[in-house]
């Protein structure tokens, strides 16, 4: 099929290269000029295993990047929609990027079109696009407009691209749908064909589910703290119920990330103005914002007042194998730190060149051993699977103090205690028998 994907951030450009891959002729496109001149010499800009090599397979043959909308419109049957959609101040989401394409698309229609948004939108987005297109577009204007929201996780979108456990298509026309629904035929996954408005509504059901499913651990490990129980017997115990699952249970720092903090605040919105004001949700958010500052008291609490100490941080991106630092807990987090005077010294294998613009005042290190160097205690913002490589001994020779405070329950209290380190997790309680 002839294939325009708008948009080429993590989204758009894995779909768009993995729909070429798959055979599909397909032609990106962004409004970032040096994105797509970037892309055209083979630069990719972002960080997601597995995508540079199929970019690099399909380049000039199958795929195309451009800045020309009215073109890669002209040219494709269908396009998608896979623009950012932030959120607003209230948190409502900014839908004007989607307008935007919405309205380009409408101008340079030549003959009948698919357009399939893979954004994250607000209910009733595939009615506004709709709209734009019939008011703005030529009299004798022939198309469809398509839900398809996106599941990809960042840091393995290649393979929640090529395995995805469902495909959900909402359209008002069957036929449409079912032409979308052609092109993920080849990956063998159930494909649910329903509605517009209720596919946009499962994307933010989904993430909002699983949202709310981390802040309700993180509750529990902090009252582990409290009791003496440790989370991660806990959760384990828990997800042997099929009912329940194991996936998205990680206590810890909370989620991160361009999705689930901004769909769970604009879910709260798109409530708030639909006549049904949320109550669990605004709690699922402030318990994850909670859950920085009490990772912040902790250190205070175990290193003591923090002017004039310093510490080493440990992954900085919001969740491991991505650059991504958009909500990573690290933005509060450090700077929360550093307003309580400590001095700080960072490692994150692939997201410091985003960082160094974003943590000022931060001393970037090449290895986690430099950051330790004068180090009271080590912090784990990160679970990124290097850190689970590190040989301990080395780095309690050069600590000043042993203690290692993991946000993310990535070690072992006992392993840690053996190797001589004062180890404090999320919810670990008392755990040094099992
Ligand atoms: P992103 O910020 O990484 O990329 C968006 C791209 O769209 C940018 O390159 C930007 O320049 C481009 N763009 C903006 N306006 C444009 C316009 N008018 N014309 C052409 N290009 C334009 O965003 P993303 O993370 O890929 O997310 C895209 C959408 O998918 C969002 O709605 C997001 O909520 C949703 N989503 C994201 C993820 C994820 O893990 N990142 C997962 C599922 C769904």
């Amino acid at each position: 099929m002839r294939i325009a994907v708008v948009g080429t951030g993590y989204v758009g450009l894995v779909t768009g290269s993995c729909f070429a891959d798959m055979g599909n002729i397909v032609t990106c496109v962004d409004v970032d000029q040096k994105k797509i001149r970037d892309l055209k010499k083979g630069i990719v800009p972002l960080f997601e295993p597995g995508l540079e090599e199929i970019i690099k397979r399909n380049r000039n043959r199958r795929l195309f990047f451009t800045t020309d909308l009215s073109k890669a419109v002209q040219s494709s049957d269908l396009i998608f929609i896979a623009v950012n959609t932030p959120a607003g101040k209230n948190g409502e989401v900014d839908i004007n990027n989607v307008k935007a394409v919405a309205l380009g698309i409408a101008k340079s229609i030549n003959r009948h079109k698919i357009i399939i948004n893979k954004s994250t939108v607000p209910i009733g987005m595939g009615d506004i696009v709709t709209q734009i297109l019939i008011k703005r577009g030529p009299k004798d204007l022939s198309f469809d407009v398509v839900s398809n929201p996106e599941f990809l996780r960042e840091g393995s979108a290649v393979a929640d691209l090529l395995r995805p456990e469902r495909v959900v298509i909402g359209a008002t026309n069957r036929s449409a749908a079912q032409k979308v629904a052609e092109i993920y035929k080849p990956l063998r996954c159930p494909i649910l064909i329903t509605d517009l408005k209720s596919a946009e509504m499962i994307k933010y059901a989904s993430n909002a589910f699983l949202a709310t499913k981390i802040s309700f651990i993180n509750e529990i490990a902090n009252l582990c703290d409290k009791v003496g129980a440790d989370i991660l017997q806990v959760t384990k115990g828990m997800s042997y119920d099929s009912r329940i699952g194991s996936q998205f249970f990680n206590s810890g720092l909370g989620f991160g990330g361009s999705c689930f903090p901004k769909d769970v605040a604009a879910l709260v919105a798109i409530g708030k103005t639909s006549g049904y004001p949320f109550r669990i949700l605004p709690e699922v958010l402030r318990i994850n914002q909670f859950q920085r500052t009490l990772f912040v008291e902790k250190v205070r609490q175990i290193v003591g007042p923090l002017r004039g100490k310093t510490l080493a941080v440990w992954g900085l991106s919001f969740k491991p194998n991505t650059d991504d630092l958009r909500e990573a807990p690290s933005l509060s987090i450090l700077p929360a730190l550093m307003a309580r005077g400590a001095k700080l010294r960072a490692y994150d294998p692939v997201s410091m060149g985003k960082a160094k613009a974003l943590l000022k005042k931060v001393k970037f290190c090449k290895d986690p051993y430099e950051t330790v160097q004068g180090a009271e205690a080590v912090l784990v913002l990160t679970d990124w699977n290097e850190f689970k490589q590190v040989d301990f001994q080395k780095l309690r020779s050069i600590l000043k103090q042993p203690i290692l405070i993991d946000g993310r329950n990535m070690y072992d209290p006992r392993e840690m205690a053996e190797k001589g380190f004062a180890y404090h997790g999320m919810g670990r309680g008392e755990t040094s028998n099992f």
